[in-house]
């Protein structure tokens, strides 16, 4: 059998779960939260540029498994995710994803990595990207309802991104609050667990929702949420799972990711199709308002988008190299004479 070993060009960089975890560690969290966030400013700045879609999902009685492709005409990217609420049941994780990375002009894939730990950098990275522009000036504590896998990543992006000093955590299981809680000791945040959803809001500037539950829940019901808040409410990202009131909605002023995707999956799926809704794109780009006066409820309706996971692709491949925290994988079938992939297979015959 002669099989060469596999050329230069069929390589792809692989970063494995163990390397995404050094590769984060070797930057620094807060380090990373912001790069990311600024990573996604900078595709948001330039919106227009991409191929835009409803991420494509596969529903079942249980979850959903989506692909989330987007390109900006150098680059192509799409990210593999599952949600399944009732996973952590059974010990595994309500969210798990990986993603891919290509070269447009030639099709071949640049980057190949885990994305579970990834995701929830850049979800953090993107909550606080929107806190940025809504939330009320000199924001300094947050309620985090929901405190699983998602929870601390929120928390310390705030932190690095917004300036957050406090956090206040809310979960219906108190062992996921005191897990939050530990992890985040000496990360310099002051933080305290709440007995109530409505006790954690005391004194809060910021309200995150980030619970998993596959149905229309009622996470923040209308008379717990005062004037002024930003509310980040993360967890009602498929249709039939939402977290917020609808009266809640109709006070706030509603920003969301790419409406033709938030509409089927965000809260606004309680609205009508036609109730307005401002895209943050344009609110970082300088011709939408933001946050307009103090009284007012800013929401962003987050589901997450295609665009903030091309971002975090495009961080990864800018500064893994340099790290070392990748290993090439022999991904892509590469024949000395392109057209004989037959002759390849052959000369690998046993
Ligand atoms: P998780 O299962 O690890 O944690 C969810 C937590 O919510 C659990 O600790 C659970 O006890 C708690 N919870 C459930 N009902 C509650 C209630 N009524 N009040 C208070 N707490 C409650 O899930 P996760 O990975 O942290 O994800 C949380 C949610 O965020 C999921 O719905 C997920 O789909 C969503 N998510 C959204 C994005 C996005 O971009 N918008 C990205 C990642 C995850």
């Amino acid at each position: 059998m002669t099989v060469l070993p596999p050329s230069q060009k069929a390589l792809v960089p692989f970063v494995s779960v163990g390397n995404m975890m050094r590769f984060i560690h070797h930057v620094g969290i807060e380090r990373m939260l912001i790069d990311l966030a600024d990573y996604i400013e900078a595709d948001f700045r330039r919106w227009p540029q991409f191929d835009k879609t409803p991420r494509v999902a596969s529903h079942s009685e249980i979850g959903v498994i989506e692909l989330m492709p987007t390109s900006d005409g150098v680059s192509y990217g799409f990210k593999y995710v599952n949600g399944h609420p009732g996973n952590t049941k059974s010990g595994l994780q309500t969210v798990t994803a990986f993603g891919l990375l290509a070269n447009v002009e030639t099709g071949y894939p640049v980057l190949l990595t885990e994305m579970t730990v990834l995701t929830a950098m850049r979800t953090a990275a993107m909550s606080a990207l929107a806190a940025k522009y809504l939330a009320p000036k000199g924001a300094h504590t947050m309620a985090m309802i929901g405190n699983g896998a998602q929870s601390e990543f929120q928390s310390l992006a705030m932190k690095a991104v917004v300036g957050l000093k406090s956090v206040r955590l809310y979960d219906i299981d108190r062992a996921a609050s005191e897990k939050a809680a530990k992890n985040l000791r000496g990360h310099g945040l002051n933080v305290t667990i709440c007995d109530s959803a409505e006790d954690s809001m005391e004194g809060a500037q910021i309200i995150t929702t980030c619970t998993a539950d596959k149905q229309y829940a009622t996470i923040l019901s209308d008379n717990m949420v005062g004037p002024g808040v930003h509310i980040n409410a993360i967890g009602g990202d498929c249709p039939g799972k939402t977290e917020l009131a609808p009266a809640i909605l109709h006070r706030s002023d509603i920003f969301v990711e790419y409406p033709e995707q938030t509409r089927i999956e965000g809260e606004i799926q309680q609205l009508g199709p036609d109730h307005p809704v401002t895209e943050l794109w344009q609110v970082i780009e300088g011709t939408a308002p933001g946050r307009r006066h103090a009284d007012q409820i800013t929401l962003f309706d987050s589901v997450g988008f295609a665009i903030e996971d091309f971002s975090a692709l495009r961080y990864v491949r800018d500064h893994v190299r340099e790290t070392g925290c990748f290993e090439d994988v022999d991904l892509l079938a590469d024949p000395d004479d392109p057209r004989d992939l037959f002759g390849m297979l052959q000369r690998a015959a046993p």
